[in-house]
């Protein structure tokens, strides 16, 4: 299905460097994180060009298009360049959100660096995978510094505590993303997967109200939430928090486009046009259309 009077905003695709994608075998021996995630061989890699080729053929304007958690500061700073240089290229359909390790010495640097050059947030970072946690640390006070220093987002991957286990789960546990969210109410996160499920402590006054500020993605609903997903959490935080997330290319953004008409087609089209376009736009100050 198209929304075409619609602005379509994927809040959370992946892409690689060409080079990543050619010498997969180099780099799963190099980082445990993304061999968990990208040792079966049919797992996608995908790069900017076919990202943009996806977005084409599936009707989607804009893509944030995120890095992934390398434990290595080298790895996140060569793929954070692959993004903005294709992001620059990419008449503003690419939205470049930048990947970095907070536990290396170099990060500030980097931070700067980053956006200077035209990041747009930060992610999808997964702590759990490259080491540090978010609990009274150092990378905590960092991540929130640049955050608010430099208006970038933080996308954080968010693990549900219960459920099946499924390739490259772990990332952060919710616990950690709760007291992230309590402990810098400033700062804007936005958390994968429906963060984890922490929309649904929403029914706690306190946790309503600490995550007042904080969004919500769609990626890859299909793979772990039954389509009323929807419903409730517009129910428990409003359609104004959630934003739509493919996670390509785990999940085609056809597909997921798919997905989502399917199980918000009992809801208002406000709602519809603020999770699939509007909300990112205007967190993001994108321009219409
Ligand atoms: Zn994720």
């Amino acid at each position: 299905m198209r929304y075409h009077s619609l602005v379509i905003v994927d809040v959370h695709a992946h892409v690689f460097p060409p080079e990543v994608r050619d010498n997969r075998e180099e780099y799963l021996q190099r980082d445990a994180g993304f061999r968990e995630l990208y040792a079966d061989a049919k797992a996608r890699i995908a790069t900017a060009d076919e990202l943009l080729a996806s977005m084409e053929a599936a009707g989607v304007d804009r893509s944030v298009a995120c890095g992934f958690g390398w434990s290595d500061a080298e790895l996140c700073r060569r793929h954070s360049d692959y993004l903005m240089e294709t992001a620059a290229k990419s008449g503003g359909r690419l939205i470049p959100f930048c990947t970095v390790q907070p536990s290396d010495d170099g990060t500030r640097d980097e931070l700067k660096r980053c956006a200077a050059r035209g990041a747009r947030g930060l992610g999808e970072l997964r702590p759990q995978q490259q080491g540090y946690g978010l609990i009274d640390s150092e990378e905590a006070d960092l991540l929130a510094w640049a955050s608010d220093a430099y208006d970038l987002p933080l996308l954080f991957h968010a693990s549900e505590p219960v459920g099946h286990v499924y390739p490259g789960k772990a990332g952060l546990p919710l616990e950690q993303l709760g007291r992230f969210i309590a402990d810098f109410p400033g700062v804007t996160v936005i958390a994968a997967h429906w963060g984890g499920g922490l929309p649904f402590y929403a029914l706690m006054p306190e946790v309503r109200e600490g995550i007042s500020r904080t969004y919500f993605d769609t990626a890859a609903t299909g793979f772990l939430y039954s389509p009323d997903v929807y419903a409730r959490v517009i129910e428990l935080v409003g359609a104004e928090q959630i934003l739509f997330g493919s996670d390509f290319p785990l999940i085609s953004q056809e597909r997921a486009l798919q997905e989502f008409a399917e199980a918000t087609v009992a809801l208002d089209d406000e709602a519809r046009r603020l999770i699939l376009g509007e909300n990112a736009r205007r967190l993001l100050r994108l321009p219409d259309g």
